[in-house]
């Protein structure tokens, strides 16, 4: 039989890993830590001092920040070293990706360039695309944006209309279509934009530089929070795009979107730890400062309840989101030399589907949970925008709308688990099967009355 060296996607629902297999952030190793001290230096230093320029979208200051971080090595975490990165596990990124989520705004545009903006090429690139762009990537000089969703795909990714057609010369893809709500549009130089060659049913993926001509950019959007987050819609007319920029093959780009989508729901349950470790910190500070009746107001019982609600979810979070991080690592590891690493962290994403829906999902509604008691905890001043919970119950509703919707992640939750239990890659409906049976030999438990 088969010795596997790491836990598969969804097995948690039939199998208890022993306690010493499971990570816990106590597990990081100084360098994992230093790298966190790094990511929370430049936020201290950078971001928190700018936040009302960044979300009044002060002209190039995003990218401003995103260059200072590409000088601290921060753009390359994920990226290999031979293309100009430090090639670090999946966990540390996950730890920055935590860091850098206390950076309201700036965390969005950070997270779309190093992830969903930069990640498309490392997977699934060939040398030569990986060797053009990679490096620039990872120092900043170029940065990344993500292309999938239309006025008339949404959640229905894959019924995009955005066509490619191959020029006579067979030279170019001419790209004609029209995309919306996209992370980093007003600055980005690099665009993995999806398509449908010809009459295909199945969408295809692009590398899109901004300098090729026929790209026009709609004005910022006016957004409910992440206002420094630039979101544009974006049109192409008869964008030539050279055929050598097609991202890895013909009708391969549902499958380029969706891995990536899972990636995107790890990393978001990342960022949205730091955010609610930030606002516990936020709310607790007032708690002990304000005083009312005579007291401060974290002597109250229903304002303890608030607090101790707070971290319970950010622990249960905080817990969820490092130990499956460490399992896409474990799967990787064990993986790799029967397939390149790049090959294995894709598997790894699709193997871990159910567990980046359920952090997607229980991230964001925790987060939400955590802003709302924020603000509420600060009574009056948390309806202000002097204080910083209002920003942050602002910039926390995104996570429950993009990356596929809370609905959507629910869905592929539950259909993932499915397929995985019918296909019997763990025996879910037997242990099912052993829990109804239970049940019934409980006395009076499951009569037909
Ligand atoms: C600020 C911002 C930044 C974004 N950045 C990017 C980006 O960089 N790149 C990119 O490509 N996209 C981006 N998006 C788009 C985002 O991913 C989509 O908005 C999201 O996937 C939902 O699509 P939609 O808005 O068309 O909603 P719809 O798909 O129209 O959904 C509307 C409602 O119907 C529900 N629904 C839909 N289908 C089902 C179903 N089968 N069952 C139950 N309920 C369903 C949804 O959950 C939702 O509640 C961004 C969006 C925003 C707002």
């Amino acid at each position: 039989m088969e010795n596997k060296k790491y836990v598969s996607g969804g097995e948690f629902m039939v199998n208890d890993p022993e306690a010493k297999n499971i990570f816990i952030p106590e597990d990081f190793d100084e360098e994992q830590l230093m790298i966190a001290e790094t990511c929370r230096d430049f936020i201290n230093t950078e971001v928190m001092p700018n936040l009302d320029k960044i979300d009044a979208q002060q002209e190039g200051i995003a990218k401003e920040l995103l260059n200072k971080s590409g000088e601290l090595g921060l753009l390359g975490i994920s990226i290999p070293e031979e293309y100009g990165g430090f090639g670090q596990s999946f966990v540390t990124s996950m730890l920055a990706s935590e860091v850098m989520g206390t950076g309201y705004s700036f965390a969005v545009t950070y997270s779309c360039h190093t992830g969903i903006g930069s990640m498309p090429i490392l997977y699934f690139g060939n040398d030569q695309q990986k060797e053009k762009y990679l490096p620039a990537l990872a120092s900043g000089e170029l940065i990344g944006a993500y292309c999938l969703t239309e006025p008339g795909a949404g959640s229905d990714a894959n019924s995009g209309k955005t066509k490619a057609t191959l020029s006579e010369d067979g030279k170019y893809y001419l790209l004609n279509g029209q995309k919306m709500w996209i992370t980093n549009a007003g600055f980005a130089d690099l665009f993995i934009v999806f398509a449908k060659i010809d009459n295909d049913r199945v969408l295809s993926a692009f590398i899109v530089e901004r300098t090729f001509p026929g790209i026009k950019f709609n004005p910022e959007e006016k957004k409910m929070g992440i206002k420094g987050s630039s979101t544009r819609q974006i049109f192409f007319e008869d964008c030539k795009v050279p055929v050598e920029n097609l991202l890895w093959g013909r009708g391969k780009g549902f499958r380029i979107a969706l891995n990536i989508l899972h990636m995107g729901r790890i990393k978001l349950g990342g960022n949205v730890i730091g955010a609610a470790k930030l606002a516990v910190e936020q709310s607790v500070n007032y708690a002990n400062d304000r005083k009312q009746f005579g007291q401060f107001i974290s002597s109250f019982g229903l304002i303890k309840q608030k607090l101790a609600q707070q971290v319970i979810k950010t622990f249960t979070a905080e817990s969820a989101v490092y130990r499956a991080s460490r399992n896409v690592d474990e799967f990787i590891e064990a993986h790799i030399g029967t397939i390149t690493r790049e090959e294995a962290i894709v598997k790894a994403f699709e193997e871990y589907a159910v567990e980046a829906a359920i952090l997607k999902v229980y991230g964001s509604e925790a987060l939400d949970y955590i802003v709302d008691e924020g603000v509420q905890i600060h009574g009056g001043m948390g309806y202000s925008s002097e204080m910083p919970v209002e920003r942050g119950y602002r910039d926390s509703r995104i996570n429950r709308i993009f990356e596929g919707t809370n609905e959507i992640n629910r869905l592929v939750t539950i259909d993932t688990l499915h397929k995985k239990g019918t296909k019997k890659d763990f025996p879910l409906y037997e242990r099912g099967e052993e829990v109804i049976s239970t049940l019934k030999n409980i006395s009076g438990c499951c009569s037909s009355r």
